[in-house]
């Protein structure tokens, strides 16, 4: 504001924001991950899904998703408890991203599953990638005297798809990878 027209006398009044944005960013950051894994959540997904979606759409790229889900965890928890089981959804979600590209992305979908989108991929790629981190989570290494395994269901994009169809396809196709034994990649 104007002190004084003639001496050419202003005062400017500055506020420090840094701890305002700083706050923002952990708002954002919570808003957006998973507290237990720090991966992306579900809300996070469905958002930069609905972006790629509108990318798709427009070059006609390829796209494929995967949905993973541990096997058999309810008797891991029952078997060795909670925080151990904790800690197996921890090692798996930092495992992802060791066979996936950059430009992928995953989430915790909830509980004991995962989503990818393999951007700009085809079907049959998505399902190598997909074995790849398959065989990475079976030779995990963790504590205890046991192997943790995750069945996969893969599938890409159709005309005319949204995140639901395209997730329940994963989904049915995951769930003929647990009807044949579980540790498997299927795809639909
Ligand atoms: P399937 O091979 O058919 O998937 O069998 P499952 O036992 O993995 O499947 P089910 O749906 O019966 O059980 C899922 C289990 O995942 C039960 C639940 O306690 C566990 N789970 C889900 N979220 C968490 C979590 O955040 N931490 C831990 N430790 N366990 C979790
Ligand atoms: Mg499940
Ligand atoms: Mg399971």
């Amino acid at each position: 504001s104007l002190i004084d027209e003639e001496k050419e006398l202003y005062l400017l009044n500055l506020t420090d924001i840094t701890s305002i944005k700083n706050e923002h960013i952990l708002i954002e950051k919570k808003a957006y991950h998973d507290g237990l894994t720090n991966l992306y959540n579900r809300h996070k997904f469905n958002e930069l899904f609905e972006k790629e979606l509108a990318r798709v759409k427009r070059y006609n790229h390829p796209l494929s998703m995967a949905v993973l889900d541990i096997d058999n965890f309810k008797v891991f928890n029952d078997t060795y408890g909670h925080l151990k089981g904790d800690e197996i959804l921890i090692k798996i979600a930092n495992s992802l991203g060791s066979q996936l590209r950059n430009t992928d992305i995953y989430a915790r979908w909830g509980g004991e599953e995962f989503v990818i989108l393999f951007i700009e991929t085809k079907l049959e790629n998505a399902i190598l990638c997909s074995n790849n981190v398959r065989k990475n989570i079976e030779n995990l290494k963790n504590d205890l005297d046991t192997k943790v395994t995750v069945s996969i269901g893969v599938s890409d994009y159709k005309e005319g798809d949204n995140l639901d169809s395209l997730f329940q396809r994963c989904d049915k196709a995951l769930y003929r990878a647990k009807e044949k034994g579980r540790n498997k990649v299927e795809f639909n």
